[in-house]
Formats: C-alpha cells, structure tokens, sequence
C-alpha cells in the first residue's frame, strides 16, 4: 500500500489524516495517510526515514514549509513563488516540492464560493507566509486591484515588489492598514494570523463594496472575531478558511494519485465533525 503523511510540530491537531481517508475511500485508491510528529530540529530526517520506509509524499505543515522548499530538489512555479513548500512527492529523481494553498484557496473562492475574480477588487490582510503563497494564484485570476496591506507595512510593500512582474494588468500594490481608508473591495481576505488570538486587525470601517465577501483563512467552530466585524461592517457574506484546507489537499492528492477526488462530501462532513466539537 502507498504510504503518505502529513508532518509538522504540533500535529494531533491534523484534520489531513481524516481528509485524505475520505479521498481515497472515494476515488478507490489503495493508500495510507499518517500524521508525523517532526522533531523542531529534525525534519530533514524525519523526512528521510519516511522515504526509506516507503513514502511517496507527505504534506507539510507549520513550522516546516521553509525548510521543506530548500529540501525539494525540484519546485513547481507556484512553489517557486511561494519560497514555500506544503506538498512533497518523491520519485526516482528525487523530491518535487509544491505548494497547493493557493491553488486551494482559488478554487474554495471561484467553484465552492462562486466568487469570481477577474476584475475585481481585492484586499489581501497579512504579508507572512500565508499572504506569499496565495499570491501568484491569486493574480492568475486577473482581478482589477490586489492591495496587500499588513501591520508592518514595509512588508507588505515588499511582498508587492516581489511580486510586480508576475501582476500582468492587475494593479498590486501594498502598505500599511492606515492606507486602506476610503478603499472599497469586492473581497477581503484575512491572512493575518491574528484570528488565532481571537484578535482583529485594526482596520478602517467601510471597506466592503455592495455584495462584497470576507474571507477568513483561519477555520474553527465559531465564526471569527473577523468575520463578525466584516458582517458588522456591510460584508454581504463571509467565509472561513476550511473550504481552503479540503481543497489544498485535493490539489495535493490529485499531484500525488492522477486523480482528483470530489471535495465537496469530504468538507461538509468536516464541517458537520468541527461543529460538533
Ligand atoms: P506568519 O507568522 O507567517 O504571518 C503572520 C501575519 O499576521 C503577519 O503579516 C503579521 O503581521 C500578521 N499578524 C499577526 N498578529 C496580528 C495581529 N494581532 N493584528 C494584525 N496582524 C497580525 O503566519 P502565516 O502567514 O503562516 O499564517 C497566517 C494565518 O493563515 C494563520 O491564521 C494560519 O492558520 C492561516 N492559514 C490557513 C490555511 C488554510 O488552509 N486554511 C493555510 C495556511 C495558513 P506583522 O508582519 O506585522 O507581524
């Protein structure tokens, strides 16, 4: 049986085991899916003993994405742009690093959400990992304006910088929240990790354009302090980053098998399991 696992410190908490069963009892696939406890200084080799073992691929989860890129010996694009990995595959020449958050987010905003965003406005909140990875997915979707503002805002400035080539006609730029005042957007997505300290970033009110959506990455139970303030604050619908959690790994099983599974049984079951407790 083909051998996969998630890796990452802490890891008990991974809803990937749970997920890639559902996707392999589905699509009929042959396969096993672990969680991995890594070492904080032994991920290489943790990695290593997986392989010899008989692994074919593992996710990576915080605080490995880094170190994960620079052990790949091949990057797709998109891991490339990301500078991070969260999908191994090893084969015969080696290890291919990928990255499919974004790919997972795209697709959990467009098909799960029907949020198109080809000429819209987008506001991207948080210049950290997170923030880096969505990016070029982001942009391939060809909206009118990608503002990515962040509470250093030298960051999100530089993020901007990074990514100014890859921006075609989209206008991108970034900054700090002060900045925002007086903007209007047809999507919000919080990529802060303020929501896990139930905190909010200090934004300006009035953001959300007529029919606009807030996205929060962050997922659990309850509704984000996030996602109150969008509604409080005219967002017409809002979302949690759950639907971005099924889909990157979707993305990441489809790598891996040649297939992809249907996500949509997979996260209503999630959904039902997280509010259940
Ligand atoms: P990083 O540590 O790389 O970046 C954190 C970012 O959050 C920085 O921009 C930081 O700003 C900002 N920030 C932290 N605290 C606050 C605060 N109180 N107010 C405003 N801004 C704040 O984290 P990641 O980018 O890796 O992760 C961010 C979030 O995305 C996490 O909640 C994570 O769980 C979620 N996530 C969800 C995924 C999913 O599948 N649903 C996948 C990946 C991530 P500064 O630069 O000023 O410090």
């Amino acid at each position: 049986m083909d051998r996969y696992a998630v890796v990452g410190n802490p890891i008990a908490h991974s809803k990937s085991p749970l997920i890639h069963a559902a996707f392999a009892r589905q699509t009929g696939q042959a396969l096993s899916y672990e969680a991995l406890l890594a070492p904080l200084d032994g991920f290489a080799r943790t990695i290593a003993d997986f392989r010899a073992a008989g692994g074919r691929g593992a996710n990576v989860t915080v605080p490995f994405k880094l170190e994960a890129f620079a052990l790949a010996d091949r990057h797709t694009p998109r891991a490339q742009a990301a500078g991070a990995v969260n999908t191994l595959a090893f084969d015969a020449e080696g290890i291919l690093g990928d990255n499919t958050d974004g790919a997972g987010l795209v697709r959990d905003l467009t098909i799960n959400l029907g949020c198109a965003l080809a000429g819209r406005s987008v506001l991207l909140l948080g210049a950290g990992g997170a923030s880096r990875g969505v990016l070029l997915p982001l942009l391939a979707e060809r909206p009118a304006t990608l503002v990515i503002a962040n509470r250093s805002a030298d960051k999100a400035e530089a993020l901007a910088a990074l990514f100014a080539t890859q921006a075609g006609a989209t206008r991108l730029q970034g900054g700090g929240f002060d900045a925002l005042a007086g903007g209007r957007f047809d999507l919000v997505i919080n990529a802060t990790a303020a929501s896990l300290a139930g905190e909010l970033p200090p934004l300006p009110p009035g953001l959300y354009a007529e029919g606009a959506l807030a996205y929060d990455m962050m997922y659990g139970p309850r509704r984000t302090p996030f996602l109150d303030a969008a509604l409080a604050d005219g967002a017409a619908r809002v979302a949690d980053g759950l639907g971005m959690l099924v889909e990157q790994a979707a993305e990441s099983f489809a790598l891996w098998r040649g297939l992809r599974p249907d996500s949509a049984p997979v996260l209503a079951e999630l959904r039902r399991l997280i509010a259940a407790g």
